[in-house]
This record gives structure tokens, C-alpha cells and sequence, in this order.
């Protein structure tokens, strides 16, 4: 199949999810994956899938950044960081994407994100989701009170990633907010979206560690390749 009618499938399969996640009726745990997915890797989905199951979470929808407010730029075009996520969660019933940050035509704040999400999902209780890196730095994005009391934070760790520190830094936060960050050490593949950006701008294989839809689509569309073998790729298509 064509990766444009892959992707068409998966907005398909997606949409249904997200009835069936608008259909609840009753009370249910909502976990919310937020990242910049560039690009989505198995990592993040072998991370979230161990979260998944061990926080009995009923479903979760993955939220990646349109312009996230601290990164001033990020050259992978956001459609396509989206694409990506819609193609890898595709084949997994209780994953879906949400494009409310992607469609925003300006910065998106994760406290305002979190907010509305409480707002369209009345019955969840959120499990925000997302490396405890990222979630080390919440004191410097908007309204971290605000965040902090609209969700338990599930911060993941990875080999490489400095877990004692980040321990330290997630035991204070919790003190001083009176919040509820959980820290949990997922014992995955050690890879990043840098890792998996290097290797595709050096022209070499990333089979096995992104799914292989994902993979596809990057090739079809030229992402992550340098402008000189960007051009040259064109040229032959
Ligand atoms: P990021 O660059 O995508 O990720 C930061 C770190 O966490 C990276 O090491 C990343 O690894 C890892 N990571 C990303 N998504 C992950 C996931 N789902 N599970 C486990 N690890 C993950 O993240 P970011 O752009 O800094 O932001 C993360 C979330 O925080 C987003 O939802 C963003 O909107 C929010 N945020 C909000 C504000 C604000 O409201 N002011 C400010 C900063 C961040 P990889 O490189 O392998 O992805």
C-alpha cells in the first residue's frame, strides 16, 4: 500500500478511537502522551505501552507538540510529526493521536492543553506522560502550580538518562507543589529521537527501531536527510 493511503487508513482507524473515547460513559484513566516526536520511535511506544498497563490506564492519546513554547525551532514540518504518530499507533486499540496542539495556530501551553482536555474528557482522571527530562524542567514552563494540580505526571526514564537526579528533582517538586509526579524507570530500548535523526542525516539504518510504516514514511517524503541528499533523492523520484 502507498504510504498516503496508509496514512488515510490510519486518520480512519484513529477517528473511530476517538469516538469510542468520547463515548465514555463512566469514570476512566486517561493517559496523555505529550512530546515533540521527531520522530516517534519504539522506545516511546514500548514506554507508554509499559505505562499503559502498569497504571491500568484505559486509554491513551498521544499529543504531539504543534510549536512547542520552548524550542524556537524544530525543522520537521508538524504534519508530518503528526503523520508519524497517526502511522505508529495505528495497529494498537487503546493508543490514539490528538491533533488539538498540531491544528493551534500558535504556541501551546501545555497547563491550557491539559485544561481543555479535562474539559472534552470530563469523566478522566489525566496521567500526563512524558521523559522525566522534559518534566525536570516544569518549573520554567507556564504556570507550573496550574499543571502540577491538573494531572498526575507519569516522568519515564530510560537508560542514560540520569534517574537519581531526576528522582531528586521530581522528590522536590512534589514537596513544593504538593504534586503528584511519579517517576517510573522503563526498562526499554536505549534510543532517542536524536539517536534516530543522527543515524537517518548519516544515511544509515534505523530498521528495528522505528516501526516500519514510520520508516517508510520518512523515505517517501525526504525527512531527515541533508539538503544534498535531499536534492539528489528528489531528482531521482
Ligand atoms: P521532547 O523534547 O520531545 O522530549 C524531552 C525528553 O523526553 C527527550 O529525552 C525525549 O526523548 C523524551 N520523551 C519525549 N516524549 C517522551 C515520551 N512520550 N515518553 C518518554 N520520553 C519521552 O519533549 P519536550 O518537547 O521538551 O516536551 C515534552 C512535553 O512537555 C510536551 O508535551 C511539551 O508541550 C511539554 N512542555 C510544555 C512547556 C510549557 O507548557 N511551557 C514547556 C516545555 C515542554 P526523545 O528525544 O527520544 O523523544
Amino acid at each position: 500500500m502507498k504510504n498516503l493511503d496508509l496514512v488515510k487508513s490510519s486518520i480512519l482507524i484513529n477517528d473511530e478511537k476517538l469516538e469510542r473515547l468520547n463515548d465514555k460513559n463512566e469514570k476512566f484513566k486517561l493517559g496523555i502522551v505529550g512530546g515533540t516526536f521527531d520522530p516517534i520511535h519504539n522506545a516511546h511506544l514500548a514506554m507508554v505501552e509499559f505505562v499503559r498497563t502498569k497504571f491500568n490506564l484505559d486509554f491513551v492519546l498521544f499529543i504531539p507538540s504543534g510549536t512547542p513554547p520552548h524550542k524556537m525551532s524544530i525543522s520537521t514540518d508538524k504534519h508530518d510529526r503528526y503523520n508519524m504518530v497517526l502511522l505508529a499507533t495505528a495497529s494498537n486499540e487503546y493508543f490514539a493521536v490528538s491533533d488539538y496542539e498540531v491544528k493551534a495556530e500558535k504556541r501551546s501551553y501545555t497547563v491550557d492543553t491539559l485544561k481543555d482536555m479535562k474539559k472534552i474528557y470530563s469523566l478522566s482522571d489525566i496521567y500526563f506522560i512524558t521523559g522525566a527530562d522534559a518534566i525536570c524542567t516544569i518549573e520554567e514552563w507556564k504556570d507550573a502550580r496550574g499543571i502540577l494540580e491538573s494531572a498526575t505526571f507519569i516522568a519515564t526514564t530510560r537508560p542514560g538518562i540520569g534517574l537519581l537526579r531526576a528522582q531528586e528533582t521530581i522528590e522536590k517538586l512534589n514537596k513544593k507543589y504538593n504534586a503528584n509526579i511519579i517517576s517510573v524507570y522503563v526498562p526499554s530500548l536505549d534510543i532517542s529521537s536524536t539517536y534516530i535523526r543522527d543515524q537517518l542525516l548519516d544515511g544509515k539504518s534505523v530498521k528495528y527501531l522505528i516501526p516500519s510504516c514510520v520508516e517508510e514514511y520518512i523515505y517517501q517524503n525526504c525527512i531527515y536527510k541533508n539538503e544534498t541528499k535531499k536534492h539528489e533523492q528528489l531528482r531521482k523520484l
